[in-house]
């Protein structure tokens, strides 16, 4: 047929163009290692990748090449995505919070050939570096004054790129070519790589722009405290590049005060984190007595979000939106914004809807599957196994690790038990090995933390199934006080109470000082059941 569209790759050099020729002045802001403040903009972001780009070139890296960074979030690691995809290389963000192991294993599977790292990392190289088999350079995010004392050879990044060749054209690549590696934190197992393309970054990052997920537009001030390091901070450096957004970095800092004085100081009015941090930002402006400035608006996500947590901020003018996703994912799966069904509702059903974990983004499909692999219907209550697929859904692991990962018809299985209601929102009942199995029903653990952290005095809650003589199992609820609190059993139950149906009231309550989690910041369940594998619940 004669007539067609042009052909044009979805790739990250068009994105960064895009930001730097029709954004150029729009500032990304970020708190440095170092110390101190830094300003730049999306030009200076392009023109510096650029630098990076013919950098890297020059020290022989090629298309495909694996290239790592260990970095908080700051305008240097934002170059890096967008450097390395421009070389034609493969940005591995790894994740400074793994235990070395960990690292390790990651950085040599990946076969890595450099490795830029932020200053608060040097202690951490330099004692892995003799077991990290491919990397050639190192390279420190800093200038030439902050330059550690090191017995690595360490390059400064600042000067990596100030010699090249400002006009490097971003070598041509076609839009399925990798971009970008992130590993899975591997709760169970090996950590498994999930390679990101040029077009399933782009199209994750133009989907996360929409209204009704991000909404991010020329006029938002977007504060992704998410790590660039887990799952590319929720596509925020590249949506914001979709949009012309402005950017802000907190680098190192997840402190309650660090994020409040950012927020008001830079007009931020958007953004994004696990349910930890905000829970240390409430406690911060409870006791600070201080305000969120323009903040109108944040997306939470990565575990469940409770209900005290979305009213808390409603309180104080800023509305949640809730979302879900996976590394495996890009991560972004769903994010809840009101239909106009549930505001027709009133209130209260917008806050039940809020406490979902949201609607799905056009370019992911959802179904919820029973044991049997028969669709479940969409009735809000039958639930099963959470299935996606779409254009920035894992096909393949790196390396085809756990070998065919969906079935015939595309599908993934997300590992998550959960339900879709008539409107499309879906709700996770647990992770499918954390749902406690009681009498043959199912208990979700996620509810019950969600309903215990109302309770006040509670500053975390964890809850687990434990071995339980004639229920199979039974739900042990593991508190943390907060500071001061006094909290008891029998208050925590009395709470309860009418808050959850009475068979899932857990059979004991222990109070412990700490919680262990995970390196992306879950609350690490497998160390909580060994640790009360022999707690003994009554008969
Ligand atoms: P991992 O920590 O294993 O690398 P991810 O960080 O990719 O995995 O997290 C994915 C998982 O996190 C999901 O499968 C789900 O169990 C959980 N999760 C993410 N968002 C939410 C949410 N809003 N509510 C409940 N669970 C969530």
């Amino acid at each position: 047929m004669i007539g067609a569209m042009q052909d044009w790759p979805l790739t990250l050099g068009r994105l960064i163009d895009h930001a730097a020729v029709n954004h150029p002045q729009r500032e990304i802001v970020s708190l440095l290692v170092e110390g101190g403040e830094h300003r730049t903009n999306w030009a200076e972001v392009r023109d510096r990748a650029r630098r990076l780009a013919a950098g890297l070139t020059a020290l022989g890296m090629r298309p495909d090449d694996r290239i790592a960074t260990l970095a908080w979030n700051t305008h240097r690691h934002v170059e890096c995505l967008y450097g390395i995809a421009g070389m034609g290389g493969v940005a591995h963000t790894i994740n400074p919070r793994l235990f070395d192991d960990q690292i390790v294993f990651i950085a040599n599977h990946a076969a890595d050939r450099v490795l830029l790292f932020d200053l608060s990392f040097i202690a951490l190289v330099e004692r892995i570096a003799p077991r990290l088999e491919t990397i050639e350079h190192f390279v420190v995010l800093t200038d030439r004054a902050h330059m550690p004392e090191s017995s690595l050879d360490l390059m400064c990044y600042e000067e990596l790129g100030s010699a090249a060749d400002p006009d490097f054209a971003w070598v041509a690549r076609e839009e399925n070519a990798p971009a970008g590696l992130c590993y899975t934190s591997g709760t169970t197992g090996n950590p498994k790589g999930v390679l990101y393309s040029h077009r399933s970054t782009v199209l994750h990052a133009m989907a996360a722009c929409t209204a009704d997920a991000f909404a991010i537009g020329a006029r938002t001030v977007a504060l992704p405290v998410s790590p660039i390091y887990h799952a590319s901070a929720w596509s925020i450096p590249y949506a914001s590049a979709v949009a012309g957004a402005k950017l802000v970095l907190a680098g190192p800092h997840f402190d309650g005060a660090t994020l409040q004085r950012l927020i008001v100081a830079e007009d931020v009015d958007f953004a994004l984190a696990v349910p930890t941090i905000w829970l240390t930002m409430l406690h911060y402006l409870d006791a600070s007595g201080l305000g969120l400035g323009k903040l109108d608006r944040l997306a939470i996500g990565g575990s469940a979000v409770p209900r005290s947590m979305i009213e808390a901020f409603a309180a104080r003018g800023v509305t949640v939106s809730h979302l879900w996703g996976m590394t495996e994912m890009s991560p972004v799966g769903s994010v809840g914004a009101p239909t106009p069904e549930i505001v027709a509702q009133g209130d209260e059903a917008d806050l039940a809807a809020r406490m979902k974990q949201g609607r799905a983004l056009f370019g992911v499909e959802m179904k919820v599957v029973d044991d049997a692999n028969a669709d479940c219907p969409r009735d809000g209550t039958s639930f099963g196994r959470l299935l996606v697929r779409g254009p920035w859904t894992v096909a393949t692991y790196f390396r085809g690790d756990g070998g065919q990962v969906t079935d015939a018809e595309g599908w993934f299985d997300t590992g998550d038990v959960a339900t879709i209601d008539r409107f499309g929102y879906m709700a996770i009942v647990d992770r499918s090995k954390d749902v406690i199995k009681s009498g043959g029903e199912w208990i979700s653990s996620i509810e019950l933390e969600n309903a215990a952290v109302g309770c006040p005095g509670v500053l975390e809650a964890a809850v687990i199934g434990v071995p339980h003589p004639k229920w199979d199992e039974r739900p042990l609820l593991i508190v943390v006080r907060k500071p001061g609190a006094s909290v008891t059993r029998a208050d925590m139950l009395a709470y309860l109470t009418g808050r959850i149906a009475k068979w899932w009231m857990p059979d004991d309550v222990v109070f412990i000082d700490e919680l262990p989690h995970t390196a992306t910041g879950k609350l690490l369940k497998t160390a909580l059941r060994e640790q009360f594998r022999g707690h003994v619940l009554a008969a």
